[in-house]
């Protein structure tokens, strides 16, 4: 049989003397493996359409197993984000989360658009001279993806006790799953504080669009904020 797929180019691994797996995500099937037959000879055309970070449309013949991907055509490159050292380590970042969280054909357009508005909003950002753009990005790619796949953060009421938050003191709980009033951080020993602008991003992050994010200015303290309490959350779910 012969499938066709929308799918973003995550990884690929060398195999045998002259293939390669690729692992992919894409619109009608979700994450996906397939085998790149002789892409590593001279003269293989699919290579350059089978990179990581490339949006393409390709073709995969299967009866079963990982099936073999017979067509490639590259819809975006994404060849800015390939010539910035700091935005291709950034995105490599976030694919290896993505891989980590993300099942094996479990297909969701949500996600998928998620990951294209992700590698078009870098797309963008590269060459604007504002490296903290990439981190607001992934961070908030983060968010969202967590929020899709069901680790939603909670971010509006206390986690433990559902009341309102006091915006003078904040906590963070990984283990309670979100943030916390000053009563009930006092009886969780692992819970952070947070500053109460870094509550207003991962609020933000949650109700916006990705793209929108371009917009966000942050002082370096509320960002490292935030961030310490979405990697701390990581730590704790994966
Ligand atoms: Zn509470």
């Amino acid at each position: 049989m012969e499938y066709k797929y929308t799918a973003i180019i995550l990884n690929k691994r060398n195999v045998g003397e002259t293939d390669r797996i690729c692992t992919m995500y894409s619109l009608e099937g979700g994450k996906i493996k397939s085998v790149a037959k002789g892409v590593r000879k001279p003269q293989a055309k699919l290579a350059a359409s089978l990179e990581s970070i490339t949006l393409a449309d390709v073709t995969i013949v299967r009866s079963r197993g990982l099936g073999k991907i017979t067509g490639s055509i590259v819809e975006n490159n994404f060849t800015a984000i390939k010539k910035d050292e700091q935005a291709l380590l950034n995105v490599f970042a976030v694919f290896h989360l993505f891989d980590k969280l993300v099942d094996f054909e479990n297909p969701d357009q949500g996600v998928f658009e998620l990951l294209q508005k992700y590698l078009e909003s870098m797309e963008k950002a590269v060459g604007g001279g504002d490296e903290q753009k990439y981190l607001i990005f992934r961070y908030g790619f983060i968010v969202k993806l967590l929020d899709a796949l069901g680790y939603a953060i909670g971010v509006d009421v206390c986690a433990a006790c559902g009341c309102e938050l006091t915006p003078a003191k904040i906590c963070f709980s990984s283990q309670q799953g979100g943030v916390l009033c000053e009563q009930c951080a006092k009886q969780d020993k692992d819970a952070i504080l947070v500053s109460v602008n870094a509550v207003k991003m991962l609020r933000l992050f949650l109700k916006n669009d990705l793209p929108t994010f371009a917009k966000i200015q942050a002082f370096r303290q509320d960002f490292d904020s935030m961030r310490l309490a979405v990697d701390d959350f990581l730590r704790w779910n994966l």
